[in-house]
C-alpha cells in the first residue's frame, strides 16, 4: 500500500506562510482510525494547556477519515477539532455536504493551520498544488457570495468551499465554518477561530479517486452495507420529511423546547414542522452529502410575502426549535429567512436561538437593559432576524449575545443565569434532557458541552425495531428501551460514544449508526479494515472509540475540568419539567450522581473527580499522556 493511499496530512503555517506535507501513515490509522481520532492527538501535541481559542497559538484541524470520499453510504463527513472560544474546552465538530470527499480526492487527509496570517487569505488547493492566497477581497462577503466569487474566480462553477462568513470575522463565539451554503461546522465556535487567524476561506478541487487497501472486499462490504439501508425501517420518513419530520411527534410527547425551555409544549408545532414545509410548498428539493441514500438535508424557499426571494438549506428539526417554538414563533417563513441568515452569515442555529429566546425571557421577566429599540418579545420575527444581523456584526445588544448565553448572563446579571440554558459555556441543543435520561447523562459528560452530536443515545426511545435490538444488546433486556427511566443509562450512553467515536473517526455520519443502527460495529470494523489494510476485529474498533473518548476527556483534564463541570443547564437541573408528572421530570444531582458515578467506574475513570487514571491512560498507549497530566497535579492518586 501506498503511503499516499491515505492521503497526506498538509501543515500551514499561517504566521510563516509556510505549507509542509507529510503522509498519514497506517501506523497513524491503527492507533487513531482517523478523523476525530487522529485529530484529538494533535491537538494534545500542538495546543498547550490554557492557549487562548482566538490566539494564534490555537489550531485549526480538518480532518477527513479513511472512508471519506469513498463509495460507502453517508461517507462525506470531516471533523473540524480545534480549542473552543465557547467553553475554552476541546470541541470537535462534524460536517458533511461534499467538501470532505473532494479533500480526499486532491489526495489529502488533514489539514492543519496554525498562527495566523497577517491578512485575510485563502488556502487554494488543486490536487497537488496548494497556495496561501490573498483574500481582502473575500472579507465582508458572506458565505453564499464567497463561495460564488470563488467558483466564478477559479471557472470551476463545482469548486467545494469551506469558509465563514461576517460572524466568523467578527469573532462571534457561535460563529460556524460553512462547508457550502447549507453544511454547517456549527456547534462551539470553530467560524471564530477560523476568523481570528485571518483565514476566509479553503477551496478545493481534487480530481483523484480515493483508493482502498482491499478493493473487492470493500465493494462486497460496501454492498452489504447499502442493502442494509434498504431493509432498515425509519430512513424513508427521514428522507420525506427531514429531521423536522419528528417535530410534531416530540411535541406530543411533551418534550418539545419551548420558550427557553419553560414548555415542552408548542401550541403552533404543526405550522412549523416538517410536514408542514412539505405540504405548505416550501420545500424546493430534497438533498444529500456525498454518497447518502437517506439525503436528510433539504431547501425550503419563500416565494411570496414579506420574506419572499428567501431561501436556505434546512429548516432542520433543531432551527425549527431553536428559532422557533423556543422563540415562541410560529411563522414559517421567518423560519426560513432566520435559517438563511444563519446560513450566510455563518451562525450556528441552536445557539443563535438560544441567545435570543434567553433575551426574550429576559424581557418576559421585565429586568432592565437597553433592548436597542428593539420589541424582544415571544414570537416577534422582526426582533429575532434583527438580532441575528445585530449579533453577526457585533452591534449594540447583538455584542453582548455573540458572545454567547453564558458570558451575556454575566453582564446581564439580575439572576439571568438562571435561565440561561448552557453547560461549560455551550448552549444546550433541542433535547429537553429531563424526561430522557441516557440523553441527559450523555450530555452531561459531553467535552464540548451539552448536545447531541458527540453521543446520540436515540435508541432509548425505541422508536424502532433496531433501537429495541440495540438496547436488548447492551442491557441484556428490551424493558431499557425506554427514556423514563435512569437504569442502565451509563451502558446505553457507554456504549454510543464508543460506537459515535469510531463513527465520526472513520468519516460516516453518525445517522448510519446512532440513529438508524444499521451500521453496526463490526461492519465499521470490516470497512476499515478494508478500506487501511489492517486487521480490525469489533472489539478492537470499540476498544479505539473508548481510546479517542479517554483523550477527548484528558484534553479538558489537561485544561482543568473535573466532574464538576459536567453539569446541564441550571433550569434543567433544578425545575421540573411542567405539566409532565406521569414520570421522572427533573435532571438533579440527586438523579443523576449515581448515574456519572456508575459511568466513571466503567471507563476507569476516578469517580470523585472524573479525571482519567493512570491505569485507564496505559492500557490505552497514553503513558505519555498520563506523565504529562501527573506532571500538571492533574492525575488522580
Ligand atoms: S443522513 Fe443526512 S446528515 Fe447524514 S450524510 Fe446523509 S444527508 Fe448528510
Amino acid at each position: 500500500m501506498s503511503m499516499s493511499m491515505l492521503g497526506d496530512i498538509l501543515l500551514v503555517d499561517l504566521t510563516n506562510r509556510k505549507i509542509t506535507k507529510r503522509p498519514y501513515t497506517q501506523e497513524l490509522a491503527n492507533q487513531y482510525i482517523g478523523c476525530r481520532g487522529y485529530n484529538v492527538a494533535l491537538l494534545w501535541e500542538m495546543v498547550p494547556q490554557g492557549t487562548d481559542p482566538l490566539s494564534p497559538e490555537n489550531v485549526l484541524i480538518f480532518g477527513t477519515g479513511p472512508l471519506t470520499g469513498t463509495s460507502a453510504p453517508s461517507s462525506g463527513r470531516i471533523s473540524i477539532t480545534t480549542k473552543s472560544p465557547a467553553t475554552n474546552l476541546y470541541l470537535k465538530t462534524n460536517v458533511g455536504g461534499a467538501w470532505g470527499g473532494e479533500i480526499r480526492f486532491a489526495g489529502y487527509s488533514y489539514i492543519v493551520f496554525t498562527g495566523k496570517a497577517d491578512q485575510p487569505v485563502y488556502l487554494w488547493i488543486e490536487d497537488d498544488k496548494v497556495e496561501i492566497r490573498n483574500a481582502q477581497h473575500l472579507w465582508g462577503k458572506d458565505v453564499r457570495a464567497t463561495e460564488h466569487i470563488l467558483q466564478q474566480e477559479t471557472g470551476y462553477g463545482d469548486l467545494k468551499v469551506a469558509c465563514i462568513g461576517p460572524a466568523g470575522e467578527n469573532l462571534v463565539r457561535f460563529a460556524a465554518i460553512m462547508c457550502s451554503n447549507y453544511n454547517a461546522a456549527a456547534r462551539g465556535g470553530a467560524g471564530a477561530v477560523m476568523g481570528s487567524k485571518n483565514l476566509k476561506a479553503i477551496a478545493v478541487r481534487g480530481t483523484q479517486p480515493v483508493e482502498v487497501a482491499e478493493p473487492a472486499r470493500f465493494k462486497e462490504l460496501i454492498d452489504a452495507a447499502w442493502e442494509l439501508y434498504h431493509v432498515q425501517s425509519g430512513a424513508l420518513n427521514t428522507h420525506i420529511y427531514g429531521t423536522s419530520g419528528s417535530l410534531s411527534a416530540v411535541n406530543e410527547m411533551h418534550i418539545l423546547p419551548t420558550y427557553n425551555f419553560q414548555s415542552g409544549y408548542f401550541a403552533d408545532a404543526n405550522k412549523i414542522s416538517g410536514e408542514a414545509l412539505v405540504e405548505q410548498g416550501y420545500l424546493k428539493r430534497r438533498v444529500g452529502c456525498y454518497s447518502c441514500p437517506m439525503s436528510c438535508h433539504r431547501y425550503s424557499e419563500v416565494k411570496k410575502g414579506k420574506y419572499a426571494g428567501s431561501y436556505t438549506g434546512g429548516p432542520e428539526y433543531e432551527t425549527f426549535s431553536a428559532l422557533g417554538s423556543g422563540c415562541g414563533l410560529s411563522d414559517i417563513e421567518a423560519i426560513i429567512r432566520a435559517n438563511e441568515l444563519c446560513n450566510i452569515y455563518g451562525l450556528d442555529t441552536i445557539s443563535t436561538g438560544s441567545v435570543i429566546q434567553w433575551a426574550m425571557e429576559c424581557n418576559q421577566r421585565e429586568l432592565e437593559f437597553d433592548r436597542d429599540g428593539l420589541n424582544i418579545a415571544w414570537g416577534n420575527a422582526d426582533a429575532v432576524i434583527k438580532l441575528i444581523e445585530k449579533i453577526t456584526y457585533r452591534q449594540g445588544f447583538g455584542n453582548i449575545l455573540a458572545d454567547g448565553v453564558k458570558r451575556a448572563s454575566e453582564v446581564m446579571g439580575q439572576n439571568s443565569e438562571d435561565w440561561a440554558m448552557q453547560a461549560k459555556g455551550l448552549e444546550q441543543s433541542r433535547v429537553e434532557t429531563r424526561s430522557a435520561y441516557s440523553y441527559a447523562l450523555a450530555f452531561m459528560v459531553n467535552p464540548r458541552g451539552p448536545d447531541h452530536l458527540m453521543t446520540e443515545t436515540l435508541a432509548e426511545f425505541g422508536m424502532s425495531p433496531e433501537m429495541i435490538d440495540v438496547i436488548e444488546k447492551v442491557t441484556g433486556d428490551k424493558k431499557y428501551a425506554t427514556p423514563y427511566t435512569t437504569e442502565k443509562r451509563p451502558e446505553i450512553v457507554r456504549w454510543h460514544e464508543d460506537v459515535y467515536a469510531i463513527t465520526d473517526a472513520l468519516g460516516l455520519c453518525a445517522f448510519t449508526s446512532t440513529a438508524q443502527y444499521y451500521m453496526t460495529p463490526k461492519l465499521m470494523a470490516d470497512l476499515f479494515s478494508a478500506a487501511v489494510g489492517i486487521p480490525c476485529r469489533e472489539e478492537k474498533a470499540m476498544m479505539l472509540g473508548k481510546k479517542i473518548v479517554a483523550m477527548e476527556r484528558s484534553f479538558n483534564t489537561r485544561e482543568g475540568a473535573t466532574r464538576l463541570d459536567d453539569r446541564l443547564p441550571k433550569r434543567l437541573m433544578t425545575e421540573p419539567l411542567k405539566d409532565v408528572n406521569d414520570r421522572p421530570n427533573i435532571n438533579s444531582l440527586e438523579v443523576m450522581g449515581p448515574l456519572l458515578d456508575r459511568y466513571y467506574e466503567m471507563h476507569g475513570w476516578d469517580v470523585a473527580s472524573g479525571r482519567p487514571t493512570r491505569k485507564t491512560l496505559e492500557e490505552y498507549g497514553l503513558k505519555a499522556w498520563a506523565d504529562e497530566l501527573e506532571k500538571l497535579g492533574f492525575l488522580p492518586c
